[in-house]
């Protein structure tokens, strides 16, 4: 079921703990942290794996069939997506998720409402391994795709149980949401809610604080990325409010990562569920 991308992982057998990410694999340019699983379909890293699939088979247990929209996203992809918005050739959306004309904006601005619904490249929280996008693959209306929008996940549209369920469960398996479902949201002037969006906190907690402006900006010095000068000038402030910007995990999630790589310190890769 499970296929190393390499035969390294970023599982550290002596402490049954997880090792940092290189910077390159923070920054989304190497796969060396990541596992494959086949079902469901997705892109984990090696530590992330075994709590993403128990939080799956509770929620099982539950009726919900939590589907990976997406997990892991490279650096070039990330690029695409990133040059797509800033040239006005993939839909560029503000706040409240009206349509902007890319091209009638200056550079500055294009940046920031880029920024509100995608990450700058090197910057995303997908390059880690620890984060993804899921639906409820029990709830999706026949012959439909998820369009990981907020009125999917909010009272009376089909994911608004899981998004009941992730947030009574999800902190128990080590994850939360770090977009815009805590109580902070209303002062937060970062990137808009996704309540679709969950993060492996200790692993992520880890990522992010080893994600500075410094790495950022050596990750992005070659890349052939739309606003560069913009980018460049406000680095520093564009990470303040977007990379650091999150809702912080509740300490139960945290615990339970601890909880679960003591469990895998004594062998007993079942005690987490
Ligand atoms: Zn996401």
């Amino acid at each position: 079921m499970l296929r190393g991308v390499t035969s390294d992982t970023a599982t550290s057998a002596a402490s049954g703990s997880f090792r940092p990410l290189f910077v390159d694999e923070l920054t989304g340019r190497a796969r060396s942290h990541l596992v494959a699983l086949e079902d469901p379909h997705c892109l984990l890293h090696a530590a992330v794996v075994q709590p993403f699939l128990a939080m799956r088979a509770a929620a099982l247990q539950d009726g919900i069939v939590l589907e990976p929209a997406s997990s892991f996203r490279d650096f070039d992809r990330q690029c695409l997506i990133w040059n797509g918005k800033y040239r006005g050739e993939r839909a560029l959306l503000d706040r409240q998720g009206q349509p902007l004309d890319a091209l009638a904006l200056s550079p500055a601005e294009r940046v920031e409402a880029i920024l509100c619904w995608s990450a700058l490249p090197g910057a995303s929280r997908h390059h880690w391994g620890t984060d993804l996008d899921v639906y409820d693959g029990a709830a999706l209306p026949a012959g439909e795709r998820p369009q990981l929008v907020p009125a999917e996940y909010a009272p009376g549209g089909p994911f608004a149980r899981l998004d009941a369920w992730l947030a009574a469960h999800a902190a128990r398996f080590g994850f939360f949401r770090p977009y815009g479902v805590g109580p902070t949201d209303a002062l937060r002037e970062g990137v808009a809610p996704e309540p679709w969006h969950i993060s492996h906190a200790a692993i992520a907690m880890d990522c992010l604080s080893r994600l500075t402006p410094d790495v950022l900006r050596e990750a992005l010095a070659t890349a052939a990325l739309e606003g560069a000068p913009e980018i460049a000038a406000r680095l520093e402030g564009w990470h303040a409010r977007f990379v650091l910007g999150v809702d912080d995990p509740p300490a139960i999630a945290l615990a339970a990562a601890q909880a679960d790589a003591s469990a895998r310190e004594l062998g007993d890769h079942g005690s987490m569920v």
